[in-house]
């Protein structure tokens, strides 16, 4: 009996003596989350400090290397200025030469082009539309000459019949261009038959729209003021048109020269060769039209 008791008293003991454990243990884990916490935190302030140092470092750098992009800005800046100023220079100097060739392209196109890179002369090609053409359009534009507006189909009965028909003829030649190059137009025109052409001083109130609309599009025309004479007839002879050229073009400082780009004008490309090394010795230098050229126009806006 005894016995039984003291077995109880023991187990009572055991029991008493299970409990500080379990206290220990939640002492344990609350100590150990709250320096798991308190380590996360820490961690987690040092982690922000080094990127902190680290968006500094890469400010510091970004910072740096703007100013050095900005200082290295400043000195092409000042070089273009030197250079600019030297060619202003230079070409004040110079008598220009603008070769245009009308109603291009044609099948000496290419045999032109190649003259026209021998003596390394940049011209101005005013083209019409002409299937079976697409790779000389981007020949013309890829050896530096300036392709320019001639209208679409040349048709002097079309295009003249009024300002809309012209405009209308215009756009769709610059379309088909963009459309066959992949470049934006020079918006560089020529009026088929110059802008005096009889066809428009008969119409004049068409001639005044149509300068209106070509403007607001941010077109420029040009006439010419030397005439190569290769249109009086079908095929002129190679030494009048040297002449010609030569001729005309002794008396002036810019010179707009009109020649032409047809199957029939082979007489033009034979007397290339010739007007290149003339007008070198006259002094002149080879330049293609851009919208500051010349003002030659033989009819103006009003
Ligand atoms: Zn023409």
């Amino acid at each position: 009996m005894n016995c039984n008791v003291s077995t109880e008293y023991a187990k009572g003991n055991i029991r008493k003596n299970k409990r500080p454990p379990i206290l220990g243990i939640a002492y344990l884990i609350i100590l150990l989350l709250c320096s798991f916490l308190s380590i996360y935190s820490i961690t987690k302030t040092i982690i922000a400090s080094n990127r902190q140092n680290c968006l500094v470092e890469e400010f510091n750098s970004l910072s740096s290397s703007n100013d050095s992009i900005l200082s290295e800005n400043t000195k092409l800046q000042n070089e273009i200025s030197e250079k600019q100023y030297a060619y202003d220079k230079i070409i004040s100097n110079k008598k220009i030469a603008h070769l245009t060739f009308d109603d291009g392209p044609s099948d000496n196109t290419l045999k032109l082009l190649d003259v026209l890179d021998k003596y390394n002369a940049k011209a101005t090609f005013f083209v019409v539309y002409k299937e079976g053409y697409d790779d000389i359009y981007k020949e013309i534009i890829k050896r530096g000459h300036v392709l320019a507006n001639h209208t679409y189909s040349h048709s002097y009965r079309k295009i003249y019949s009024s300002a809309e028909s012209f405009i209308s003829e215009v756009e769709a030649l610059d379309n088909k261009l963009k459309e066959i190059t992949g470049k934006e137009p020079s918006k560089i025109l020529r009026f088929p038959g110059g802008s005096n052409t009889g066809y428009i001083n008969e119409q004049s109130n068409i001639f005044q729209s149509i300068f209106k609309a070509l403007e607001s599009r941010g077109y420029t025309y040009f006439d010419w003021n030397v005439d190569s004479s290769d249109a009086t007839k079908a095929t002129v002879d190679e030494k009048s048109i040297i002449n010609s050229v030569l001729e005309g073009s002794s008396n002036v400082n810019t010179a707009i020269i009109l020649m032409h780009d047809t199957n029939m004008k082979y007489t033009t490309l034979e007397a290339m060769p010739e007007i290149l090394k003339g007008l070198t010795a006259q002094g002149y230098i080879f330049m293609p039209l851009n919208h500051d050229s010349a003002d030659i126009r033989f009819i103006k806006s009003n």
